[in-house]
């Protein structure tokens, strides 16, 4: 029994999604872009998952939703990338993989069992690729890659640090969590570039953070004055050959077109602006992949917002075919 959308080619299994040209984009049960739904590791590349989860948010919630509103947003999706020339469905096998195990009101645990999620992804040599869900969920998925492939450098697109100490007087949150990746030795300062932020702060300390701590901050301000293949050269100085994670924070991006997040900022980049960083990270193996900080029930008409989110997600799943085709 093959499962829906997995079609045989050269005798290895490849997953891609069910032809849109026989069967509609509007049908289907609501995977990442149509692709089959498998636990089962076997034959995937790629394993796109959700993180349903906003126990971490300072201000708005209900990224919990995001996972499921991105995968309506992704049925639109095609499968050829005409910008960065790369056929990605039929190409590169994908599985939507279901959704890591949350335990709402339990940070601490969550970030554990997203942990314990990922790290079987990556231990079989299959990228993992995850839409949340707040920010502070992506400690779970660098624990996991750090135990597989070691400290890993990071690239952060983001209107924010995350470099905070504390919310609320406590440790894990979504502003807080890269401090922490850099503490628990999961993510090596000296190979993190972070890139966007803007937005107002705490105070002038707050511009001093990332540099206090050894990380390269490119503020929105200095980011918009680079080509994004200017910003792609910056990221490969800083991180160069070793294991990397790229996360995108949807709240980089202007809030007139991604509302739909839990700290909304204005005056950051247009979606074709944001996008076009993204597409100059082509060749760079990052180890995984994810998109956070969508929150549906403050989304815009249309859902602007799990629109973006979704093609930003297409974006990385086409990196990955440049890298491997
Ligand atoms: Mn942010
Ligand atoms: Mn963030």
């Amino acid at each position: 029994m093959v499962a829906p959308g997995a079609q045989t080619r050269n005798r290895t299994t490849m997953h891609q999604p069910p032809d849109a040209l026989l069967a509609p984009r509007f049908t289907g049960p609501r995977t990442f872009a149509r692709l089959p739904n498998l636990r089962d590791l076997a034959g995937a590349e790629v394993a796109v998952f959700g993180i349903p989860w906003d126990g971490g948010a300072s201000f708005r919630p209900g990224a919990r939703f995001g996972p499921e509103a991105v995968r309506s947003a992704s049925g639109c999706i095609r499968t050829y990338n005409p910008v960065q020339k790369v056929q990605v469905f039929g190409s590169l096998s994908c599985i939507d993989h279901g959704d890591a195990p949350t335990a709402p009101g339990y940070i601490e645990e969550t970030l554990a069992r997203i942990a314990s999620f990922v790290e079987p992804i990556a231990q079989a040599g299959v990228i993992p690729v995850g839409i949340g869900g707040d920010h502070s969920a992506t400690l779970g998925e660098l624990r996991a890659l750090a135990a597989v492939h070691g400290p890993l450098g990071l690239v952060h697109i983001d209107s924010h640090t995350d470099l905070w100490d504390r919310y609320n007087g406590l440790p894990f949150a979504h502003g807080t969590m890269f401090r922490r990746a850099i503490e628990e030795g999961v993510v090596d300062p000296s190979r993190f570039i972070q890139a966007g932020m803007h937005g107002t702060l705490y105070g002038e300390d707050d511009d001093l953070i990332p540099g206090q701590l050894g990380v390269e901050m490119v503020p929105w301000s200095e980011l918009e004055t680079l080509s994004p293949a200017g910003f792609a050269e910056r990221v490969r100085a800083r991180i160069g050959d070793g294991p990397t994670f790229l996360t995108f924070d949807i709240d980089f991006v202007d809030a007139a077109f991604a509302p739909g997040t839990g700290t909304p900022e204005i005056g950051g980049p247009t979606s074709r602006e944001a996008i076009s960083y993204v597409r100059a990270l082509r060749g760079i193996p990052f180890v995984g992949y994810d998109c956070m900080e969508v929150s549906p029930p403050y989304d815009g008409p249309g859902q602007v917002t799990a629109v973006l989110a979704a093609n930003v997600v297409f974006e990385f799943l086409s990196l990955i075919a440049l890298q491997r085709r």
